[in-house]
């Protein structure tokens, strides 16, 4: 049941990456094993939570398009790649006793409901896990900003961003191991420093919005949950 929550809803976003592990690409079932499991818990606590997830594992559409691809094409391909990730999503946290939905950008009614608002905050109300795929149904968009849309049109009050560090340092800590852990960054000063939080479009969207975001550690076992009882994790941006 849910205790005192720092959260009532949110949003996590996961990137195609995340679910491939070490290889990088593809799918690593050992590792949205584990993942799911931190989800179910998280959802376990009472929150309320849609999960939007990329598709970097199987296709990017400017890497695509850089290598002869029409971008369009390859966007489109990108989108159907974040369906089949929230279709492994889905079964895996089902197995778990996670009752989800999988809503579309792009209709395919034979695999899984189109996205219609009203319908996800519903299931929402039910306790339902929605996972939001197929972006947002645009080329030229990125994920990130389907997450923000998505947490903006079902009121979430915060946007959980996960990634492979611990939050925003002052320089890439893989390469500087000097640099500094930022507990706590404005929009202004992401977008001043040119601080990679999210691409330009998602990040303006929550500036203008005053929608937090959290860019945490998703290889934390338990940090999502730790993060929504309260305690500081990662870096908040608002
Ligand atoms: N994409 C798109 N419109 C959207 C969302 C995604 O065209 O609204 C395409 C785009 O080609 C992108 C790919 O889908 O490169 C995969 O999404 P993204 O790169 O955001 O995934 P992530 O980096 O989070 O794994």
């Amino acid at each position: 049941m849910a205790g005192a929550l720092a959260y009532r809803r949110v949003v996590l976003k996961l990137s195609g990456e995340a679910l491939a592990g070490e290889k990088g690409f593809g799918l690593d079932f050992t590792v949205i094993d584990r993942l799911t499991e931190d989800i179910r818990d998280v959802h376990k606590l009472g929150v309320s939570l849609g999960l939007v997830v990329g598709g970097g594992n199987m296709v990017r559409g400017s890497v695509a398009s850089q290598q002869g691809m029409d971008r369009v094409s390859a966007d489109y391909m990108g989108m159907l790649a974040t369906v089949i990730n929230a279709l492994a999503l889905q079964d895996i946290l089902e197995r778990k006793g996670v009752d989800t939905r999988v809503m579309t950008a792009i209709r395919m009614e034979e695999l899984a409901e189109p996205y219609i608002r009203r319908r996800a905050l519903r299931h929402l109300e039910k306790n339902r896990v929605v996972l939001f795929a197929g972006g947002t149904g645009n080329p030229y968009f990125s994920t990130d900003t389907a997450a923000v849309l998505r947490a903006l049109e079902i009121e979430a009050s915060v946007i959980i961003k996960a990634t492979g560090v611990d939050g925003i340092y002052t320089r890439d800590p893989k390469k500087y191991p000097e640099a500094e852990f930022l507990p706590e960054l404005s929009f202004q000063d992401a977008i001043v420093r040119g601080i990679a939080v999210m691409d330009g479009n998602a990040l303006g969207l929550c500036k203008d919005n005053g929608l937090p975001i959290v860019v945490m550690n998703v290889n934390q076992r338990g940090a999502v949950a730790r993060l929504l009882q309260g305690e500081r994790v990662g870096t908040i941006v608002r």
